[in-house]
């Protein structure tokens, strides 16, 4: 009998790390500090500190409550307790390029 394997969040979340999919992106000369994920469906801003993602399953998970985080916050806050993150040095100019991700 075949068995589907079902993709956990941690799955997913670890292939997002051995892809180099977490960014942390710094900006000079601000010396200001922003963490992206690429997920499946794209590339979020992510707020570490609060773990908050800007995807639209955060987004409501937030709405209802659940302080459940998404894979792309998971996959953040494991890569920075690894170390397994990738440093994305920017000029201050770019980070408007960034925000936009914002507003998809
Ligand atoms: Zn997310």
């Amino acid at each position: 009998m075949s068995k589907n394997k079902e993709v956990t969040p941690e799955d997913k979340t670890s292939k997002i790390i051995s892809s180099g999919g977490v960014k942390r992106h710094l900006f000079n000369p601000s010396g200001l500090e922003l963490w992206t994920v690429v997920g499946s469906e794209g590339e979020y801003i992510q707020f570490p500190d609060r773990g908050v993602c800007s995807c639209p399953q955060s987004f409501f998970k937030r709405i209802r409550g659940e302080a459940e985080m998404c894979y792309h916050a998971l996959a953040v806050k494991m890569a920075r307790s690894n170390n397994e993150y990738v440093t994305v040095e920017c000029s201050d100019d770019e980070i408007h390029i960034l925000l936009g991700l914002l507003l998809v």
